[in-house]
């Protein structure tokens, strides 16, 4: 693979654009393989690459049934940070922020990181103090995070209205070096450097069974025909269910539309990521120049990638007693995606019944921000056959013990 660098683009700028490689190849699935992952998306990718990069195990083929990065991954509002409260939820989203700000040099792929700050408000008492307590813990943690007064919101989001008719803003909790990053981008990075160790992309082919002997995998039944694998990774997001259910075991999952919108393009107006947990709704604001607004997740079990059309009105009024100056913006695009929700709205990392079978889902609405650091963890149980320190919280046990890992509070907005 050809590295990208200024240089490159000197070079192909004077060849006409003629001498650029595909980014990631397309083969045909072979008979077997080391590793199987299931999904395409980032925490899929994410999981083939660091079990190249950190073990050195490069016989793996992801399988996609659509196109990579065509579920959540690409689908997502993009807000990556780590202010959350339990110490295990700290420890994987920090490591993950900590990989997201060196992973265009470590890709090769300009994943166009922006470390521009996310606010979460605080609208009511109760949130001060959630928020007061989730700062205190995070100090503890090693996450640099503040609570911050209402002025101090006011100077870094100038179009903010403090005072809206429902909750005043009363302060938030500041993450200085939270933002956003490309998501198609985190996609396509990991998926280059897959391919460059020689790993398969397997597009277009959907796994339709999985197949044991003896409490041991043995491969899985796809659309282009039996592959055989000594290891299988299921990650698949909304999709987890229906995998778990060919694997024979049951998963405490449940697969809900969650949905988004963004407007037309204005001048820049906001270079902070906003959350305001208790009117439901966030939003940021693109390169493009689009506000990019996140709404919530249906009310009940489905798997359509659209989301009902009473949460665009819900978000949208949110929004504008917080912003009045969008209702006068036009919105361009809404769309969904299948979310996968644990009842601790924290993920699950995890051997399974089955031998040799591993699961990582349950990222619900807040997994983008965790691909690195889950795909970190995930190949590391994978390559050593138990979990490591990372995720060694994070089984599916945990629900049958009650070690549940609470993060309803910092998972409150979908996000
Ligand atoms: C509207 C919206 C906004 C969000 N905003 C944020 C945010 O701001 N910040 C944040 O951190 N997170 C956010 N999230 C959550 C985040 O997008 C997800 O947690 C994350 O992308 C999950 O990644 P994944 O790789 O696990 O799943 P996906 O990207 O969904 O990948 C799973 C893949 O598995 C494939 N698949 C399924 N079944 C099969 C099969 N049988 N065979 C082969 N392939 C299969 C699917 O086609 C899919 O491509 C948001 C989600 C949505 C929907």
């Amino acid at each position: 693979m050809k590295r990208y660098s200024a240089f490159a683009i000197a070079r192909e700028a004077l060849r006409h654009h003629t001498g650029w490689e595909r980014a990631w190849a397309s083969p045909e699935p072979r008979k077997r393989y080391k590793v199987i992952i299931v999904g395409a998306g980032g925490h899929g990718l994410a999981t083939a690459y660091y079990l190249g990069k950190n073990h050195g195990i490069t016989d793996v083929a992801v399988i996609e049934k659509g196109w990579l990065g065509g579920g959540n991954t690409g689908r997502n509002t993009t807000i990556i940070r780590s202010n959350y409260l339990q110490d295990p939820s700290a420890a994987i989203y920090e490591k993950s922020r900590d990989l997201y700000e060196g992973l265009s040099q470590d890709l090769n792929y300009n994943i166009m990181f922006s470390p521009r700050g996310v606010i979460m408000l605080a609208q009511t008492e109760h949130e001060v103090r959630g928020y007061r307590r989730t700062a205190h813990a995070n100090a503890l943690q090693g996450v640099t995070t503040e609570f911050i007064s209402p002025e101090r919101v006011k100077e870094l989001v100038p179009i903010i209205n403090l005072d809206g008719p429902r909750y005043p803003v009363l302060g938030g909790l500041w993450q200085a070096r939270a933002g956003t990053a490309r998501h198609d981008a985190v996609a396509w990075g990991y998926a280059r450097a897959c391919s460059a160790m020689g790993m398969h992309i397997i597009q277009q082919c959907e796994v339709t069974g999985v197949r044991s002997e003896g409490g041991r995998v043995t491969g899985v039944e796809t659309t282009k025909g039996e592959i055989g694998c000594d290891s299988l990774g299921i990650v698949v997001a909304g999709h987890s269910g229906v995998l778990a259910e060919m694997a024979g075991f049951r998963l405490p999952i449940e697969s809900v539309a969650l949905q988004a919108l963004v407007s037309e393009p204005i001048k820049p107006c906001m270079d902070v990521v906003v959350m305001a947990n208790t009117v439901h709704g966030y939003m940021s604001q693109s390169d493009k120049g689009e506000m990019v607004i996140g709404g919530g997740a249906d009310g009940y079990n489905n798997y359509t990638q659209r989301g009902s059309f009473h949460h665009i009105e819900e978000t949208v009024r949110a929004l504008v007693e917080t912003f009045p100056m969008i209702s006068r913006l036009k919105m361009l695009r809404q769309w969904g995606g299948i979310v996968d929700m644990t009842g601790d709205r924290s993920p699950i990392i995890s051997k399974t019944p089955l031998g040799g079978c591993y699961i990582n889902c349950g990222w619900g609405t807040g997994g983008f921000k965790a691909i690195p650091g889950s795909g970190w963890a995930m190949a590391e149980m994978m390559a050593k056959g138990a979990p490591g320190a990372l995720c060694a919280e994070f089984g599916m046990d945990r629900f049958r013990e009650g070690r549940f890992i609470d993060e309803s509070g910092a998972a409150g907005v979908a996000h």
